[in-house]
């Protein structure tokens, strides 16, 4: 049977529903029977494939192979000992790989669309993955389309289906059975099917399919989850490949210098390998990621929600913030402040046109908690209309003039009209932008007071709209409906700027972040707004569509960066402007709430959709999600953002570190006539235990003080940018240096443990290392030391650990390890701490540097 075949009373019959929908037992019954209106994704990484995934790499591999050789003929105990180890860094990278799926899966969640559903009569906003066959579904411009929908009622109804078919003209629906039984999907004009886009108009419908029983479910299996790397991501594998290739070297070198200093060929292989294993940053991307999700997670407590992971790394380098003005930098309550009525012939009782208009001519609707929900602009005209007469007398008006048709507001025509039958004849009423009812009305209505009442109130901010009207015989269609109008009046809605816009616009200001408003309101109510909330300075320009359309290219691309407010600007506009800003190598955050902001939102670097206004289409186009519809939400994402990169630019910078310090003191002692420092668990102790653990918890490390007073990051900037990398290799040398000198002095002293000596005063220096790195800029010294309790307390753990490798009997035996008397425990730890007070050393530099340049910024 094909659903588009049968008459809607059928479809209804079929499907157990009805014109008022399904009630909720009956949903919830069929529920239990059909399931959640999911598609299952094959994208999910099970528990298994997790862990598994952490013995892939490829030297980790080679380790456990040749210590099982080594320990068949020789030493089984290391052998032993080595797969404890790998063990354990396999269930530490399990652990944090899981809790990063888990909050990406989350996240998802939390992403999920909403839709408009029929239950017990009334319209109900619920969970699209809720839906049940039978239930009757709201769609609007915007939408996209929950389930596999049979169409019972349209007005304007277009949906955009080249997800499904691939054609990307948008079809027109329409309601009437078809005759032919094998219509092509494209075809089934009278079908709307899931995870399609409502392009135009309104439409109600009952579901006939969910979850996997719908068209786009039977595809489902083709369609490709694809997993992007960050741009970080992608040079740090570019990098640690570079990197392995030099610590294979390296490693080969050492090798060969054991061997040449009599050590055992097998013994020299397994250090060898051991000391790639540590110094090769394979986990590192990984690890990104880690730090990525959980820091997305903070991001939610902040209300951004953000659907890709990549921009939360890329977040820090915006340097152009493009926003809606409507709801997003202004509150979004509005009120009407003036009217004014220009047309007092009377057409029902005693309202005139312009009355009925400010009651009728809008899209909203009565939630089940009988609150009006829709457009913020509709229901302050609803209110009025209440507020000047009745709530009675609306109910009556609603009722005496039924609805027939409408054209549904969209921000290209800037109109909304809906028509309604008095008698015998219809009554048109159109509201919208000034300039745009001005174009709708008979040649012999257009006067000099309607423009001006507009410009005059737009001067005081004020977003104003015109209303028209007229009576006809017959329903016309939409270009005849819109055209020979008579004026009925104008009215002013106040929408106050949000006061938390005007502290977020200034902190943009000193973190070099610029703030352009977008908005389809009047050039001169956009210029009002965005002044009082400091977008526009001196030397700032305001410019509307129509100054824009006129422009040179030339003169654009050389204004564009000092242009501050776009008025009445359509969609296409919107993607000219971030292309403009992108050629001058800007990096542009755009907020859309509209259908049409779609291209706009993927075409800029981060897109950011309204959480609370915004359409379906808008917040799946985009990157980043405002759960409060708010301007600062995107300055603090910014702010995380940066957080984030530093933390793992910190991170980094740690490991490499470390890492480096390792390879130099391995290579160099016999190079120095010294026997091999480290044995190889021990290198794979510090590998696991000194800097991994601690290194993690620097992803809880709170904002540098500056953060918001530097200038964005160049998204490609390079890792070792910044001195990262002069620190690296400066720190390097310092820790190797400190480590091979305790070696020197402990064998000229012919003390028997020395390679405890060694180890020790490794791990603290690295441990010493991290709580100097932690901040970029204030001292060890000062309280902030305790600042990141994770960090506090795996550095101490450590401390612990390796207090408790040399003194426990156990691992003494496993780990090669013997007790230290307390003086040299002592003399560990003193020389160990050198190497932070080389970089405290380095940080006053630093702060005096950046003093001075932020001094010189001052100055510009
Ligand atoms: P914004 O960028 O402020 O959200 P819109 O595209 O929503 O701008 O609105 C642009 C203009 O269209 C407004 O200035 C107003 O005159 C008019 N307008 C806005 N909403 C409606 C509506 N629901 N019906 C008719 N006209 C509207
Ligand atoms: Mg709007």
């Amino acid at each position: 049977m094909n659903w588009y075949q049968l008459t809607n009373e059928d479809v209804l019959q079929k499907t157990d529903s009805s014109n008022s929908g399904l009630s909720t037992e009956q949903a919830q019954r069929k529920l239990e029977k059909y399931g959640l209106n999911e598609i299952e994704s094959s994208g999910k990484k099970s528990l298994l494939s997790i862990f598994v995934n952490q013995f892939k790499d490829f030297m980790i591999l080679i380790l456990i192979i040749v210590a099982i050789i080594s320990g068949i003929i020789g030493d089984t105990a290391d052998t032993i000992i080595i797969g404890i180890i790998i063990l354990l860094n396999a269930i530490i990278g399990f652990i944090q790989e899981y809790k990063a799926e888990e909050s990406i899966q989350s996240l998802k969640k939390m992403a999920a669309l909403n839709a408009q559903v029929l239950r017990d009569g009334k319209v109900e906003n619920i969970e699209a993955t809720q839906i049940v066959p039978g239930d009757i579904v709201h769609l609007q411009a915007g939408s996209v389309v929950p389930a596999d929908i049979r169409l019972i009622e349209v007005h304007a109804f277009r949906v955009n289906e080249s997800a499904l078919t691939g054609e990307s003209v948008p079809a027109d629906k329409h309601i009437d059975k078809l005759e032919s039984a094998d219509t092509p999907l494209g075809d089934q004009l009278n079908m709307a099917f899931k995870s399609t886009l409502v392009t135009n108009g309104r439409a109600i419908g009952v579901t006939i399919g969910t979850g996997m029983h719908t068209e786009i479910g039977k595809i489902a299996g083709l369609l490709e989850v694809k997993k992007s790397l960050t741009p970080l991501q992608k040079r740090m594998a570019v990098f640690s490949k570079q990197l392995s290739y030099a610590i294979l070297i390296l490693c080969g070198l050492l090798f060969l210098l054991g061997v040449l200093r009599d050590e055992s060929w097998q013994n020299m292989l397994l250090i060898s390998i051991s000391l790639a294993v540590a110094a090769i940053p394979e986990a590192l991307p990984a690890l990104i990621t880690v730090c990525l999700s959980l820091g997305a997670r903070r991001m939610v407590n902040k209300k951004a929600l953000v659907r890709n992971l990549p921009a939360v790394e890329t977040l820090g380098s915006v340097n152009f913030i493009c926003t809606d003005k409507t709801g997003t930098l202004t509150e979004n309550k509005m009120r009407v402040d003036v009217v004014k009525s220009m047309d007092d012939t009377k057409i029902l009782d005693e309202l005139t046109a312009f009355d009925l208009a400010i009651a009728l001519n809008n899209d909203l609707q009565l939630s089940k908690k009988n609150e009006i929900t829709g457009d913020p602009t509709e229901i302050a005209l609803v209110q009025y209309f209440q507020e000047t007469y009745s709530v009675d007398l609306l109910e009556k008006v609603k009722n005496q003039l039924e609805r027939v048709e409408e054209f549904p507001f969209d921000s290209t025509r800037k109109l909304m009209t809906t028509l309604h039958s008095v008698g015998d004849k219809f009554l048109i009423l159109t509201k919208g932008a000034p300039e745009s009812i001005d174009d709708t009305l008979a040649p012999t209505e257009h006067s000099a007071d309607l423009l001006q009442h507009s410009e005059d109130w737009s001067k005081e901010g004020k977003r104003v709209l015109a209303f028209a009207y007229k009576i006809t015989d017959s329903i016309p269609k939409q270009e005849e409906a819109e055209s020979d109008l008579k004026i009925a009046g104008i009215a002013a809605l106040i929408d106050p700027p949000r006061a938390s816009a005007k502290r977020a616009i200034s902190e943009c200001k000193t973190a070099g972040i610029k703030t352009v408003m977008i908005t389809g309101d009047h050039l001169a109510t956009a210029t009002a707004i965005a002044k009082d909330l400091g977008i526009i300075n001196e030397g700032d320009l305001a410019r509307s569509s129509e100054q824009l359309k006129n422009m040179s290219d030339e003169t654009f691309e050389e204004e564009v960066e000092r242009i501050r407010v776009y008025a009445r600007v359509s969609p296409e506009q919107k993607l000219k402007i971030i292309k403009a800003l992108q050629a001058k190598n800007y990096f542009v955050a755009m907020t859309g709430d509209g259908v049409n902001d779609a291209p706009s939102l993927k075409a800029s670097n981060i897109g950011v959709a309204m959480g609370i206004n915004g359409t379906d289409v808008s917040k799946e186009s985009s990157d980043m999600i405002l759960l409060d519809d708010n301007f600062s939400t995107i300055v603090k994402a910014v702010k995380e953002g940066r957080r984030i990169y530093d933390n793992i630019r910190k991170f980094i910078k740690y490991i490499m570190t470390c890492n480096s310090a390792e390879i130099l003191i391995m290579v160099l002692a016999p190079i120095f006539q010294m026997p091999i420092p480290l044995m190889p668990v021990h290198i794979l102790w510090v590998n696991l235990v000194t800097d991994g653990l601690p290194g993690l918890a620097l992803a809880n490390e709170g904002a540098e003080k500056e953060i918001m007073k530097r200038s964005p990051r160049k998204p490609d900037e390079s890792l070792f940018a910044d001195g990262v990398g002069k620190h690296i290799i400066r720190v390097a040398i310092i820790m190797a240096a400190v480590v091979l000198c305790v070696q020197a002095w402990a064998l000229n002293q012919n003390i028997q443990h020395w390679q405890t000596l060694v180890f020790v005063t490794l791990s603290f220096a690295q441990l010493g290392h991290i709580m100097a790195i932690k901040s970029n800029s204030k001292s060890i010294f000062s309280k902030d030391v305790f600042s990141n309790v994770p960090l506090i307390l795996t550095v101490f753990g450590t401390i612990l650990l390796q207090i408790a490798v040399i003194y426990v009997p156990l691992a003494n035996e496993l780990l090669h390890t013997q007790p230290l008397t307390w003086r040299e425990l002592l003399f560990c730890f003193a020389t160990a701490s050198i190497v932070m007070f080389a970089v405290e050393i380095e940080k006053i530099i630093y702060r005096r540097k950046t003093k001075f340049t932020a001094v010189k910024n001052h100055d510009k």
